[in-house]
């Protein structure tokens, strides 16, 4: 592919509202850029989306940067690839460090792309126009939840994720159902419950919930199979989703019925599409989990869910519901519930705006192939 430069930028906004859950707020978001330059000056993006604290997962920014100075962004210039699907293998004497390797393995798919003049997802098989937009909420009240989803309603989101934990969740979820008794809701728990809860979790069945997310450890298999038979609402995996070795577990013990996929948490392309060819094969919906990044992420999860296994709704907003300034023109918008995918581009079918890159940017280290 003749690389012949990595830029790593560490970018930092604030989030227009707050996102919070019962494990963190954030107010500020961080992300790291990876531009990946070829010989002939074209340039594949993409996003590395850990917190700046490991209260989702073992990685945050300064640990990504690290790995991708130290190690991988080096192998990558050493050695020349003839194919993205090429990473995985190079990158093998780094263990895990997922996040570090998807913002990476994005930039390089996204340059490959380029090259081959082809939009990104149909180099999967995707295929669709419009990918349906989902909207989560993080509300204390089901007062406040309500107040949430009315204007989100009248963009047409087209499902309505609720994070809940054991203080607040039947309150609620029942304020909310009784306002909304058709509305498609589903519930996330960033894993606020043990196998204890089994008979807690059962009353939430009365709730008609699309499915509820993630309710027990992040890096569980075992007892969500157990909650699973015995629950009426479908389980989703999410955290405990952390590759395809995971993926493959999750299958075998019948831990989920659902599956949100995130390319960040599972290393990048190479390792979504192995779990979505799963996940098909199994006939277990998948959706594209988001994790309030700017747009270059966003621009690749949009491509991920143009594949045919990505048949619910994932967590997708349009560019001004967080940020007053995102990095790629045009910005994404939400009309009646859907996003334009754009397909006869190439790459991630984005340009970036470069003087929102600019702006957002704190610090930049660049690596030259010599
Ligand atoms: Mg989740």
């Amino acid at each position: 592919m003749k690389i012949r430069s990595v830029t790593m930028r560490l970018v930092a906004s604030p989030l227009k509202v707050p996102f919070t859950t019962h494990l963190q707020q954030v107010s500020t978001r961080e992300a790291l850029i990876l531009e990946v330059m070829d010989t002939d000056g074209r340039i594949g993006y993409g996003e590395a989306d850990p917190f700046s604290s490991p209260w989702y997962s073992e990685e945050t920014i300064q640990t990504c940067r690290y790995v991708l100075r130290e190690f991988l962004i080096p192998i990558l210039l050493h050695v020349p690839i003839k194919h993205p699907e090429e990473l995985e293998q190079r990158w093998s004497a780094v263990r895990g460090n997922r996040m570090a390797k998807s913002g990476l393995d994005q930039a390089v798919w996204d340059l490959y792309a380029k090259q081959m003049n082809t939009y990104l997802g149909k180099l999967f098989g995707g295929r669709k126009a419009e990918v349906d937009a989902g909207a989560v909420i993080t509300a204390a009240t089901s007062e406040q939840a309500i107040r949430q989803i009315e204007p989100l309603l009248k963009k047409g989101y087209k499902r309505y994720k609720i994070k809940i934990s054991r203080e607040n969740d039947r309150p609620l979820l029942e304020g909310i159902r009784t306002a909304f008794p058709d509305l498609p809701i589903m519930a996330d728990a960033n894993s606020a419950y043990t196998i204890r809860d089994k008979d807690h979790l059962q009353k939430l069945d009365r709730y008609r919930l699309m499915m509820i997310e993630q309710p027990l450890a992040y890096n569980d298999l075992s007892e969500h199979a157990i909650l699973q038979k015995n629950l009426a609402t479908p389980i989703c995996l999410d955290e405990s989703i952390s590759s395809y070795a995971a993926a493959a577990s999750a299958v075998m013990l019948q831990s989920a019925k659902v599956v949100a996929l995130k390319m960040g948490r599972v290393g990048g392309w190479t390792q979504a599409a192995r779990i979505h060819k799963l996940c098909l094969q199994h006939s277990i919906p998948l959706w594209c989990g988001g994790m309030i990044e700017f747009g270059i992420a966003k621009a690749h999860n949009l491509a991920l869910a143009t594949l045919p296994g990505f048949t619910l709704p994932g967590d997708f907003y349009a560019s001004d519901h967080y940020w007053t300034c995102d990095l790629i023109s045009p910005k994404i918008t939400v009309d009646h519930g859907v996003i334009s995918v754009p397909k006869d581009r190439p790459g991630i079918g984005f340009s970036i705006d470069h003087d929102a890159l600019a702006h957002l940017t704190c610090d930049v280290q660049s690596f030259v192939h010599r």
